[in-house]
């Protein structure tokens, strides 16, 4: 299999031919397919294995083929919840990096820094939010961010955020999202702790691993 074989928008083949990314990873074999045809997925993979493609491709294909749907001012298309900041500026510059020839814009919010920045980003709605929880629920309780016109949530290491005691703030971020939507769920292990949160927040997975 070729990325183009996976019938990917041509934006974002030239980006990967770009990146030299030239063979899907087994991850992005399995996930992509099933992503783009707007299914749900949860899937068990590390850092390492390239799962972070294996969401934002089918992602960006997905926002391309519905370009006039735009997100409302404050609000999001997609919504990515990672449980660090690290990890979620590597998440924000695969989807920059990956959606460079689109018009697809991200937005990154994480904890610990002034909020003024992240605000005056999101005020005019953006295609992608990637956020961890703490900071997203607190600009969501003061009005600065809205999740009602969130199409796609990605929740990305699914065990780190139960480490991080991220479960209850997830339920309460996914208490305002629509119900009719697209959910991709990645974890490393699945504890029955995990497992529950993906029962809740999937409808009908597919379930790949790697
Ligand atoms: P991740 O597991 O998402 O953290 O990705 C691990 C690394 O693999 C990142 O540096 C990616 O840029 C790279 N990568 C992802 N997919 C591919 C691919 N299909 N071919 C080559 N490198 C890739």
């Amino acid at each position: 299999t070729s990325f183009s074989d996976l019938g990917l928008a041509a934006p974002l083949l030239t980006a990967l031919a770009r990146e030299g990314y030239t063979t899907p990873t087994p991850i992005q074999a399995q996930a992509i397919p099933h992503a783009m045809a707007g299914r749900d997925v949860q899937g068990i993979a590390q850092t390492g294995t390239g799962k972070t493609a294996s969401f934002a491709l089918p992602i960006l294909h997905r926002l391309l083929a519905n370009p006039q749907q735009r997100a409302p001012k404050k609000g999001c298309r997609v919504l990515v919840l990672s449980p660090t900041r690290e990890l979620a500026s590597q998440i924000a510059d695969s989807f920059r990096a990956y959606g460079r020839d689109t018009p697809m814009r991200t937005a990154l919010v994480f904890g610990g820094v002034p909020k003024g920045r992240q605000v005056r980003a999101m005020a005019p709605g953006v295609d992608v939010l990637v956020a961890t929880p703490g900071r997203l629920l607190d600009l969501m309780n003061e009005g600065e961010i809205r999740l009602d016109a969130t199409e796609i949530l990605v929740l990305d290491e699914a065990d780190h955020m139960l480490d991080l005691g991220f479960i209850i703030p997830i339920r309460k971020i996914a208490q305002h999202l629509p119900a009719k939507r697209q959910s991709l769920f990645f974890s490393a292990t699945m504890p029955k702790e995990i497992s529950a949160l993906a029962g809740q927040l999937l409808h009908d997975p597919v379930h790949v691993a790697v």
